[in-house]
């Protein structure tokens, strides 16, 4: 049998989880090939601990890719610049690669600029230099109008930005700043965690409202006026002191000119094994349009990702030895919603459950927050 090349295009969650899966599966007549710009990984939910002062900088989180070379995977430090699906081929800043098989797992990229006034007016809680950023502002807020801002969906961890207000809440009460402080949600959601389900959107709003958090749905802000500090919005407006904004995300645009997205921005693939319309090529994580029976599409999240990458994995060294694979992805997953005070709930679901996704939220406890912190930490120490 002669070598084959399994290109991995993105290091991050789905990324590095395929990696691994498939070096442990193939001999090393096999060549893995990692393709990553950046020199460090780390996670979003970090921004969440960095925003709260919980971690003082975003290095704080990162692990290098360095130990990767000493355990059979190739890394490529490089951008990648095209994707040639149908001859299999993958142009970084300096080479042109062939590959027997692609995944794709570059993630969603941010827009800030899609909503004109953004990148002057808001934090951005969704890049970790935004992220230390609003640790200071926070830092220093004595009291006034936050706004948190979700401009347009889909949006990377559904929960992230209801955790944002959960934390900002706990530590002003700390600070007793609250009293001070109006807390808004504004969102373009109609609920929520829409694709959870109406129970988990009235959960979760029941703990804003136990917290004093307003919240308003239903709302796509058009602008910022920087000045004025601000957001119009197609059926009103809102002041801010202090605005917190998760911004528009699109497909990373060689992604997109490479003609692998549909009308959703998004690839489209099989949502039980991942595949494209093009033959050993699959798509994983952020990266990927998957649309469920309801005709919603699955939450953009780590987890994911990371089991995606590993069915992935499974199929890809399977048809390489010539065995048979039943792995499928199930849609399954779960995560911490962090509400401040050392406490975590957790919420479990079916994504592809019929006819509609299963979601459950336990109550928030210290437990669950200690299994948030272990699960960055078990990745860390597992990939890098
Ligand atoms: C604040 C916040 C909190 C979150 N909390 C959670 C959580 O609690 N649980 C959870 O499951 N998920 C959480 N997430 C979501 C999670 O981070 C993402 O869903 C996950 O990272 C997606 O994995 P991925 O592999 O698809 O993409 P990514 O992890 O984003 O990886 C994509 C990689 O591709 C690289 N890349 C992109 N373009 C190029 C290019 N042209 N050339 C080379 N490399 C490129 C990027 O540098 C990146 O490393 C959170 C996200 C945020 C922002």
């Amino acid at each position: 049998m002669t070598g084959k090349t399994i290109a991995i295009l993105g290091g991050g969650f789905g990324g590095l989880a395929a990696a691994h899966a498939l070096r442990s599966r193939l001999p090393v007549e096999h060549r893995v090939v990692l393709i990553e710009r950046k020199r460090a990984f780390s996670m979003g939910l970090s921004n969440l601990w960095v925003m709260a002062g919980q971690r003082a900088h975003p290095k704080d989180g990162e692990r290098t890719f360095a130990k990767l070379a000493g355990k059979g995977i190739e890394i490529v430090h490089e951008s990648i610049r095209e994707i040639d699906a149908a001859r299999m081929t993958v142009r970084t800043d300096t080479q042109t690669m062939a590959a027997d098989y692609l995944v794709i797992a570059l993630g969603a990229e941010l827009a800030p600029s899609a909503i004109p006034g953004f990148p002057e007016a808001a934090y951005n809680l969704y890049d970790s230099e935004g992220a230390l950023a609003l640790q200071g502002a926070l830092r220093t807020f004595t009291g006034g109008k936050i706004v948190i801002l979700m401009s347009r969906t889909p949006f990377k961890c559904p929960a992230a930005p209801y955790e944002a207000a959960f934390l900002i809440d706990a530590s002003l009460r700390e600070r007793a700043a609250r009293e001070r402080t109006q807390l808004s949600i504004y969102t373009i959601e109609p609920q929520p965690m829409p694709v959870a389900g109406p129970h988990i959107g009235e959960a979760l709003r029941a703990m804003l409202t136990q917290r004093n958090i307003a919240y308003f749905p239903d709302h796509a802000a058009l602008k910022i006026d920087t000045t004025r500090k601000r957001i119009l919005f197609e059926i009103d407006e809102a002041d801010f002191d202090l605005l917190i904004g998760v911004p528009p995300h699109v497909a990373p645009s060689v992604v997109r000119d490479a003609g692998l997205v549909d009308s959703t921005g998004w690839i489209p693939v099989d949502a039980s094994t991942l595949k494209t319309r093009h033959p050993r090529v699959y798509a994983i994580g952020d990266i990927a349009a998957v649309k469920l029976k309801n005709g919603m599409f699955l939450p953009k999240a780590g987890i994911f990702a990371e089991s995606e990458g590993r069915v992935v994995a499974e199929n890809i060294a399977a048809e390489i030895l010539g065995h048979t694979s039943a792995a499928r992805f199930d849609g399954r997953g779960g995560c911490y919603l962090e509400v401040g005070n050392g406490k975590a709930a957790y919420g479990e679901g079916d994504f592809y459950a019929l006819p509609s996704p299963r979601v459950t939220l336990e109550e928030p406890t210290g437990a669950r927050m200690r299994e948030k912190e272990q699960f960055e930490q078990s990745r860390l120490d597992a990939w890098l």
